[in-house]
């Protein structure tokens, strides 16, 4: 006897758009000073209060030049 096993199309849960409120973090943004690489091929950045004593680009050595970006506060 041959038994025939057929897909049963389970209903997937789907979660969205039901995420509480609660869990988000609120993100306060904040307009913080900081030292962007010249170099415009160059991504590298850091806040103000992180620069390091040469003023250089962390990631290619660079001159960094003052830039006021929205950052979230820490
Ligand atoms: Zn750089």
């Amino acid at each position: 006897m041959c038994i025939l096993v057929l897909d049963k199309k389970e209903a997937v849960p789907i979660f969205y758009g039901k995420r509480a409120k609660e869990e988000e973090i609120e993100t306060i943004m904040v307009e913080t000073e900081i030292f962007s690489c010249m170099d415009t091929a160059c991504i590298g950045w850091m806040r103000k209060d992180f620069v390091t004593d040469d003023l250089l680009c962390p990631m290619c050595g660079n001159e960094m030049a003052v830039e006021i970006r929205e950052l979230p506060k820490i």
